[in-house]
């Protein structure tokens, strides 16, 4: 009997294997990287994404990332510094109070809680007979963190339940750090080891889907995204199903903010939710404020807290404004917890809100 056919036989084999062998090891490294996928393409179709090559990043732990905003407010003259100005002075007349009052008003803590902080300043300075600077200082960070509520419950549900990845929708007008604060959001959860998947459901602008893409890709965390001007609702779908079947901890979902009308945005809004939980819960609803806008962002908090049902705050560029006064004006307004604050425009600069180190951090601006 000759040889050469089961030679053949055996080379023909092993050229398989070897084969198999590498298609299995490129569709295991695509699986584990930013992969962008289409909201109308299967997922056995998935293509890799431009720059699979390049090394993926590893986030920042976040814990501890809030004590930055300390540095970043030191440079402007804030809340804290004028307070504790005011309520060293020798003499606190009623001409003090009223600096004081103007001082916490224009810091944008609105009124209730700026008559609030008063009444208890001006008891405990008259009634304690506070003086040193130290006594001034720790008054007014008892006071003001009392404000700031530190018992609200400021977790983020991001973790798998029912079998099922947690689905976390973030709403909020353009230009507020929306699409930014996902991407952040998902290098926050990603640091803890969680794995994630990005659903670009703005389609009214091209660039958000690949803003998105580019944070993805750097940290490997997948993007279901669709066409441009397409069914944000069915991108939303197709990013929860994409992460029910890769087995994901959480899906976030970036979603349209174009100012219009309240009507149009209850639409947009309720369709995405509709949609999304015939397959699991939204389990929260992050609204994204700018922190420089002050009122305005009051005004815009109410109109989406009256449209969806608003979980949690993240208040981005806190870096750029002293006005902390927001975070109490905004809890207050809407009874819903500041959970995320964004610090700058690096990428790991979004903190988990700790209340002792923001009020911490607005004093020791005051240096
Ligand atoms: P969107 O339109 O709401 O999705 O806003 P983007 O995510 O595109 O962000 C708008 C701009 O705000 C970008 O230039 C971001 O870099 C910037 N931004 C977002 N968050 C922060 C922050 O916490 N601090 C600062 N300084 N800039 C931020």
């Amino acid at each position: 009997m000759s040889l050469t056919p089961i030679l053949l036989g055996a080379l023909a084999l092993l050229v398989l294997l070897v084969a198999g062998v590498a298609i299995w090891a490129t569709s295991s490294s695509r699986r584990n990287r930013g992969v962008a996928v289409s909201s109308t393409t299967p997922l056995a179709e998935v293509e890799p994404a431009p720059g699979d090559e390049v090394p993926l990043e590893l986030p920042e732990p976040s814990a501890g990332r809030m004590h930055r905003l300390r540095s970043r407010l030191a440079r402007s003259q804030g809340l804290g510094s004028g307070l504790l100005a005011l309520l060293s002075r020798d003499v606190i007349d009623a001409a003090t109070w009223t600096e004081v009052e103007e001082a916490l008003l224009s810091a944008d803590l609105g009124v209730g809680p700026t008559q609030e902080l008063l009444a208890a300043l001006h008891t405990r300075v008259r009634v304690d007979a506070v003086r040193t600077p130290g006594e001034v200082r720790a008054i007014l960070r008892d006071e003001l963190l009392t404000l700031v509520n530190p018992t609200l419950d400021r977790t983020i549900s991001s973790t798998r339940h029912d079998e099922l990845p947690a689905v976390i929708l973030v709403v909020g007008v353009n230009g507020t750090g929306k699409t930014t604060t996902v991407g952040k959001l998902a290098r926050v959860l990603i640091a803890d080891g969680h794995n994630v998947v990005l659903a670009a459901a703005d389609t009214f602008r091209a660039a958000a889907a690949d803003q998105l893409q580019t944070w993805g890709e750097r940290v490997g965390a997948s993007v279901v995204r669709g066409p441009e001007g397409g069914d944000p609702a069915a991108v939303a779908f197709d990013a929860v199903r994409a992460g029910i079947d890769a087995g994901a901890d959480a899906v976030i979902i970036d979603t349209a903010g174009r100012l219009h009308t309240k009507v149009g945005l209850m639409d947009e809004l309720g369709k995405v939710k509709r949609i999304v939980e015939r397959q699991a819960s939204i389990d929260e609803v992050l609204l994204v404020l700018d922190a420089t806008t002050g009122q305005n962002g009051l005004v815009q908090a109410r109109v989406f807290a009256e449209v969806v049902k608003v979980t949690g705050i993240v208040l981005t560029k806190l870096d750029g404004t002293a006005k902390g006064g927001i975070v109490v004006a905004v809890q207050r307004e809407l009874g819903i917890p500041v959970k995320l604050v964004g610090l700058g425009e690096g990428a790991d600069d979004l903190a988990p809100f700790d209340a002792a180190e923001f009020v911490d951090a607005l004093l020791t601006a005051a240096n």
